[in-house]
């Protein structure tokens, strides 16, 4: 697609598995990007970048930290000459329906989702603002900004509110050439979505046009996008990458196509 990547310093935060691991291996392999995969526990992050290659490397950090986003930050810089790219895509979505949920667990999502964005990007800044080609890619979701699910109240409202952190991040960062966008998955094959079980996978594929469920470098490929030379012009935007899911008006929809 494109080659204005090779070579560029690439931070993606939950990159030892899933989503944020599709788009690591998308940056390093089809992009030939230097990645650094972040996530708290460095030996997976580690053993990603392995499989990444291409100068791949792993660090320990939790996005919920200013001083670890500070630490994870400096390492980019130290290890790769500066940071070009940010894909901020750690995230969790533990299931608990309102009547149950503790206002612990609505902090915790909103850490992890929310807070651990905004740390990451204002980590990042000082680098960003020096690359030629500064961009910051959030992983959001359907769920949320388009759709809602049963037990994903504050889950959704973390998605929806990365969108909400993004559109004022893109008009302050533009003076320095910085875009932000936002990649929203619908239901991608991921070690997060196996824990929700066969049924839920099932179902969800049922409802998709496509008939299947993403894989995760269909997340990688779109990431990959907004963070090209050719994106230049395009800030405050979100593509969403879902096999057509959030379309049909209802199941008879899908049964009579
Ligand atoms: P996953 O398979 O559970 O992977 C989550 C990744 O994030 C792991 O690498 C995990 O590593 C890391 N992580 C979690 N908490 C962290 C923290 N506090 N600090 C640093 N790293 C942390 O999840 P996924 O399905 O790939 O989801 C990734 C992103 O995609 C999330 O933002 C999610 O909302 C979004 N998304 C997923 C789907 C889907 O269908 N899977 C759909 C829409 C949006 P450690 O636990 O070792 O830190």
């Amino acid at each position: 697609m494109t080659d204005s990547l090779k070579g560029k310093s690439v931070i993606v935060t939950g990159a030892s598995k899933g989503i944020g691991k599709g788009i690591a291996r998308v940056f390093a392999q089809a992009g030939g990007a230097k990645v650094l995969a972040v996530s708290r526990n460095l030996k997976e992050a580690e053993a990603a970048a392995r499989e990444f290659g291409n100068g791949a490397s792993g660090f320990a950090a939790d996005v919920t930290k200013p001083e670890d986003m500070a630490a994870m930050a400096k390492a980019a810089n130290d290890r790769y000459g500066g940071i070009d790219v940010l894909c901020a895509n750690a995230g969790q979505f533990p299931q608990v329906k309102i009547e149950e949920m503790t206002a612990q667990q609505w902090d915790e999502t909103m850490a992890i989702n929310l807070k651990g964005t905004f740390l990451s990007v204002q980590a990042c800044l000082p680098y960003l603002k020096k690359s030629k080609q500064g961009r910051v890619v959030i992983t959001s979701s359907i769920t949320g900004p388009v759709t809602g699910f049963p037990g994903w109240s504050h889950y959704g409202a973390t998605k929806a509110g990365q969108l909400g952190f993004m559109r004022t991040a893109c008009i302050e960062l533009a003076k320095y050439g910085i875009t932000v966008n936002a990649v929203l998955p619908g239901n991608i094959v991921t070690e997060g979505l196996n824990d929700l079980g066969e049924d839920y996978k099932n179902s969800m594929a049922a409802s998709v046009p496509l008939k299947r469920l993403g894989e995760v470098e269909d997340i990688g490929h779109a990431a990959l996008f907004f963070a090209s030379k050719e994106a230049a012009y395009i800030t405050g935007q979100t593509i969403i990458v879902d096999g057509g899911q959030i379309l049909p008006e209802s199941l008879d929809a899908l049964a009579q196509a």
